[in-house]
């Protein structure tokens, strides 16, 4: 008898109750771990990913049931190990992380689109290249009725035209049986091609297809990185370089060294909606290797993207989180872009941090993983070898940075901001507007002091229920009564901050006249669908001057040119936010908003800083442009609390319809995890949380030192209370490292 008879199978199952391997008789079927089959379970027929293959089972054979089938798709065995390992980390099944693994579409059985694709023939070429003379036209005509029946109609002609200017088209585009005679005439061939390969070629200009010469500092990071990748230790690198300190092209020759020594590139870059002009640069440099798996495509499209890979037709995969389980073999480089970015938290289970993920892959294929920021996390640079690149590779300075003190003014605009913003009208340059106001709740200052209401156990601030007419921490639970004033100064104005980024466009717009010539832009989460975004974007780049106003997205990334005016309105509104991480999100917007300020030849460019907190560390230290201060003070802090990279956080949240329920099961986690946990453990909670989608919410907070023990208590915990009857109708979200 053949010794592997029996396949462990991970049912794709969602339910937790049912997580686990089955095992099921191979049969007629050759499988191998990572092979995707269909199996019989629980009464229905669902897919499955081989965990592995044994020799026999417990289970008698007349109860055994048999795979059914064997998909022409499958997992190599890295990433069926690699969802194991994320299970274990995130407290979640192999199964939830196996379908984030598998290509789109799978489930519902999609196979790989393909199209008809029309490109010229060298004949047709010529053709085309006869058509610039009416001469020319009148001879191809005729020698079309040589070759066919009839000279070319018109419309032929165009199609022709249309070929040789955007390459290979969809014939569907110009008309497939017009252009199956084309192909009659030996000038045009038709071929069905995979819908994947199809988006691109077309942005691939010439300029962005040049390498620039590497200075000496990105000559220096690049030899570090070579020498990490030959060592194939799994080595983690951290390049730290200010904004347009040219780290994309390090990726680039990195990227390019990477695939010449036979191995695989993947690179991540936060969500990426708003630059698809990033990616394509990644294409034009690196060529037809490059598969591109991001939220813009279709699910036919990234399917087919992922079979490319698959099967090593493409060996870069460039894309947003998810592409970290880019199904290539033998990696050699993970990049991380932006670093920094929390979209590289997944929000839904398993709650993966890509980042960590990326560093698991990388260790598991002794290939070299090489973070990007101007901002890293203090996480990072607390563990990986830093490189770093200090200069602008324009030879730009850095932009002067004033910090302006609000406290007593009660106008949202500085003086020296209506002043800077009236100059930059004058002048017809450019100037964006950052304020930081999204979706949470209000939050309470003094205005005379500027004193904020803190947590007395969390060192982070109270956030305003009005509901409830109080003021509670989102960490701990400790709540307590709305203040009538302030006890550090005795002022009875206490402030509620609410102004958003509406609001400010219509007065600024008002106030400086936009018009044409100078348009006042926004963009937030609000300015609809990313096609509008991307609009307003554009819009900004082609504007000779105007103001661009919005939230943190105006930080991220973009590469405007000319901008020679930031402005920061309550920049220490991330500083409230009820986090830890509050002082780092601070320093990084700051600091990418002054690095989009003063670039190419907008001169040096100032930023100015509106705050009620002038002294708070963080903005001090970013408008010196001091981030080594910064993440030096800032791992100080984190040791004295206890806080990431020097501990694990999970939070735990439980929600219900029920109002009672939650916090009832909140506790009685937190009762079976102090039990199970390291002594070291602090179980903070249950604390509630606002009411979300109509679910009533409580949340528990783990802070260890001891992570593996920590997370496999609070998983013994949550699974221990699946189906048990205190957890009737309550959910639990378990979230590793939340952000
Ligand atoms: P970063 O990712 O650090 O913000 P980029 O890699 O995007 O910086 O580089 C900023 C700009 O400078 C890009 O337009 C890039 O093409 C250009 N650039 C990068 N390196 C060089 C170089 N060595 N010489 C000339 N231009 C460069
Ligand atoms: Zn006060
Ligand atoms: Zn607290």
């Amino acid at each position: 008898m053949d010794a592997h008879t029996i396949a462990r199978v991970l049912p794709l199952t969602q339910t937790r109750a049912l997580r686990g391997v089955f095992d099921y008789a191979v049969g007629a079927h050759p499988v191998e771990v990572g092979s995707v089959v269909t199996v019989p379970f629980a009464g229905r027929r669902l897919l499955g990913v081989v965990a592995s293959l044994a020799g026999h089972t417990e289970i008698p054979a007349d109860r055994l049931a048999a795979v059914e089938s064997v998909l022409a798709v499958s997992l190599a065995p890295d990433l069926v190990e690699l969802a194991g390992w994320m299970a274990a980390e995130y407290c979640s099944t192999p199964a939830r992380a196996l379908s984030l693994m598998l290509p789109p579409g799978l489930a519902r059985g999609m196979g790989e689109k393909r199209v008809l694709v029309a490109q010229l023939t060298a004949a047709g070429r010529a053709a085309v290249a006869e058509l610039g003379s009416p001469a020319g036209r009148a001879a191809l005509a005729e020698r079309g009725s040589v070759r066919g029946r009839r000279g070319l109609s018109e419309g032929q002609l165009a199609a022709l035209r249309a070929l040789a200017e955007a390459g290979p088209t969809p014939a569907a585009a110009l008309g497939t049986a017009l252009l199956r005679r084309l192909e009659g005439r030996g000038l045009v061939t038709i071929d069905a091609a995979p819908t994947g390969r199809l988006p691109r070629r077309h942005h691939v200009s010439s300029s962005a297809a040049s390498a620039p010469r590497l200075n000496a500092d990105q000559r220096a990071a690049l030899v570090a990185i070579l020498a990490a990748l030959e060592t194939r230790r799994g080595e983690e690198l951290l390049l730290h370089g200010v904004t347009g300190s040219g780290k994309t092209e390090v990726y680039l020759e990195a990227a390019r060294a990477t695939l010449a020594a036979g191995r695989g590139v993947i690179i991540l870059v936060p969500e990426i909606g708003l630059t698809p002009q990033a990616l394509a640069r990644f294409e034009a440099r690196l060529g037809s290797v490059v598969a591109v798996l991001h939220s813009g495509l279709s699910p036919g499209q990234r399917h087919d993207e992922w079979l490319r890979l698959r099967r090593g037709e493409a060996r870069v995969a460039v894309g947003a989180r998810s592409a970290v389980f880019a199904p290539l073999e033998d990696i050699g480089l993970i990049v991380v872009d932006e670093e920094h970015e929390s979209s590289y938290k997944h929000e839904g289970d398993p709650r993966y941090d890509a980042r960590r993920v990326a560093a698991r892959r990388a260790a598991l294929f002794g290939a070299v993983l090489l973070g990007g920021s101007a901002t890293p996390r203090p996480e990072s640079a607390a563990t990986q070898r830093i490189l770093v690149m200090p200069q602008r590779v324009d030879g730009g300075r850095l932009p002067e940075v004033t910090v302006l003190d609000m406290r007593g003014l009660h106008h949202p605009l500085h003086p020296d901001v209506r002043l800077a913003l009236g100059e930059v009208r004058r002048a017809r340059e450019k100037a964006v507007v950052l304020l930081n106001r999204r979706g949470w709740s209000n939050f309470l200052t003094c205005a005379d002091c500027g004193r904020v209401w803190k947590c007395p156990n969390c060192d982070v601030s109270l956030v305003l229920h009005r509901s409830g007419g109080l003021m509670a921490c989102h960490h701990c639970g400790h709540r307590e009564p709305i203040p009538h004033g302030c006890p550090d100064c005795g002022s009875v104005s206490v402030a509620r901050h609410g102004a958003g980024t509406e609001r400010l466009e219509h007065e600024l717009a008002a106030a400086l006249h936009s018009g044409p010539d100078f348009p006042v832009l926004r963009l937030d989460a609000d300015s609809s669908g990313l096609e509008a975004r991307a609009d307003t974007l554009a819009a900004f780049h082609a504007a000779p001057a105007g103001v661009l106003v919005g939230t943190q997205m105006i930080a991220k990334g973009h590469d405007f040119a000319d901008v020679s005016l930031g402005v920061v309105l309550d920049a220490d509104a991330t500083l409230r936010f009820p986090d830890f991480r509050a002082e780092e999100r601070t320093f990084s917007l700051l600091t990418q908003l002054a690095g989009r300020t003063g670039r190419g030849g907008a001169g040096t460019g100032r930023v100015l800083v509106q705050t009620l907190a002038p002294a708070a560390r963080p903005i001090q230290l970013a408008a010196r442009h001091d981030t080594d201060a910064f993440l030096a003070g800032e791992l100080t802090r984190r040791r004295a609390l206890g806080y990431p990279p020097y501990g694990t956080l999970v939070r735990i949240i439980c929600s219900s319809p029920d109002p009672e329920a939650p916090t009832r099961a909140a506790a009685e986690l937190g009762r079976r995890i102090t039990a199970a946990a390291p002594p070291s453990v602090a179980v903070l909670g249950p604390a509630p949380l606002f009411l979300l989608r109509r679910r009533h919410r409580a949340q528990l907070q783990i802070r260890a030192t001891e992570r593996a023990a920590t997370i496999a208590a609070v998983a013994a915990a949550v699974d221990g209370l699946v189906g048990d009857r205190l957890m009737r109708d309550v959910a639990m979200s378990v979230d590793v490292d939340p952000q």
